[in-house]
């Protein structure tokens, strides 16, 4: 089946800008063509957007589907049944593709419930994103988001935990080398798993062609996750120039993930979000937005996520990540690439999406107004497809 897509610009999530009364001509669920509307084959049968813009379905490298931005929300999913927080997660994919948001990466799951749902997505049984999902997070013993996965000490034991995760369906692999801000008696910049706990896992995912992507905050945490050699840096709020440099050469991804912050900060007194969370929130909530400009001034890879699930912060909101990214100094053209392609290479999704180019799965979203002058456009969607499905119609 074929199907065209016209709107005023296209934006293939790669180039600097758009192209003017473009057009997306779907097949099969793939790109066939990406271009001038004037270069579709005679005849083609072509929706018309109008003044609108098409981009690539956008990636949320940082997710928590089993939580629901409540107060606190592990202490929701303690006291609920598994299968009322598996529904739960079930709304929350939702959110995201309503939002244009037709990929996500879940870094931490109770009960591993992230791999359940990426495969309900797989077989259809579920709409929602295509999920790139860590099962449990892996955590020293007592160590931040323990409750979101599990616990291993030494690393014969933590290597252990990357292959039994794995063997359940993890597509990828969280670490937690440092405390964080959604926790008791922690401190963001503490290191945690160690450089050798580290390494064992991060061999037995790389030997799989899993990517691992480590939580961390002070120079220390960061340089530990460096030394073991993972892919990516979450958070990553306290970093300075030299560790900048550093994950340059090693191409270490940042995902800032400025919008929890932002949220927690605003909506955290009024949720009644424990002191000691909004003592950290502001800690944090400043350097967060420095990492950012530090890293993209260093050259290092950057990919959008949200935290999304955080207290106060709802799934389907990598736009609110988009817009500080541009508040802090990026461009628009920036972000956007951060929120797609960028986040596609972190993933190992970039043959698959990410960018508008012929081959590639047919995700798009199609917002009114253009997203390359105001990221803010973003807010209304118009239609999303996934696999060249329409799953989303807006306004959102
Ligand atoms: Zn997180």
């Amino acid at each position: 089946m074929r199907t065209a897509y016209r709107a005023a610009r296209v934006f293939d999530g790669v180039s600097g800008h758009a192209t003017e009364d473009g057009a997306i001509l779907v097949e099969d669920g793939r790109i066939a063509s990406a271009g001038p509307v004037a270069d579709l084959p005679a005849g083609t049968e072509i929706t018309d957007l109008g003044d609108a813009t098409l981009l690539p379905g956008l990636i949320d490298a940082h997710v928590h589907l089993v939580w629901s931005a409540s107060a606190e929300p592990h202490e929701l999913v303690e006291r609920e049944s598994p299968t009322l927080t598996a529904l739960r997660c079930a709304a929350n994919a939702a959110l995201h593709l309503r939002a244009g948001v037709t990929t996500v990466r879940d870094v931490g799951a109770t009960g591993g419930l992230s791999v359940d749902v990426a495969r309900a997505v797989e077989l259809g049984v579920l709409p929602g994103p295509r999920v790139v999902a860590a099962g449990r997070a892996i955590a020293m013993t007592g160590g931040h988001g323990w409750f979101l996965g599990r616990e291993a000490d030494g690393p014969d034991a933590v290597r252990r935990a990357a292959r039994e995760e794995m063997k359940s369906g993890a597509t990828c692999i969280k670490l937690m080398a440092s405390g964080g801000v959604y926790g008791h008696a922690e401190e963001p910049g503490s290191p945690q798993l160690t450089v050798e706990e580290m390494c064992a896992a991060v061999e037995e995912a790389h030997k799989a062609g899993r990517k691992v992507a480590a939580h961390a905050y002070s120079v220390a945490a960061i340089e530990n996750a460096l030394d073991a050699g993972v892919d990516s840096i979450e958070h990553g709020s306290f970093l300075d120039r030299a560790t900048a440099g550093r994950m340059r050469e090693q191409g270490t991804f940042l995902v800032p993930t400025m919008s929890v912050y932002a949220a927690m900060d605003a909506k955290g007194p009024e949720l009644g979000t424990p002191d000691y969370v909004r003592r950290k929130t502001t800690e944090v909530l400043e350097a967060s937005r420095e990492a950012f400009r530090l890293a993209v001034d260093a050259g290092v890879p950057v990919a959008a996520g949200t935290d999304c699930g955080a207290p106060g912060h709802p799934h389907g909101t990598l736009r609110e990540e988009l817009r500080l990214m541009v508040e802090a100094g990026a461009t628009p053209q920036q972000a956007l690439r951060f929120g797609t392609s960028a986040a596609a290479r972190l993933l190992g999704l970039e043959g698959e999406v990410g960018s508008l180019e012929p081959g590639k799965r047919a995700d798009l979203l199609a917002v009114a107004g253009d997203p390359l002058q105001d990221v803010r456009a973003l807010e209304g969607v118009l239609l999303v497809l996934r696999d060249g499905a329409e799953v989303a119609r807006g306004p959102s």
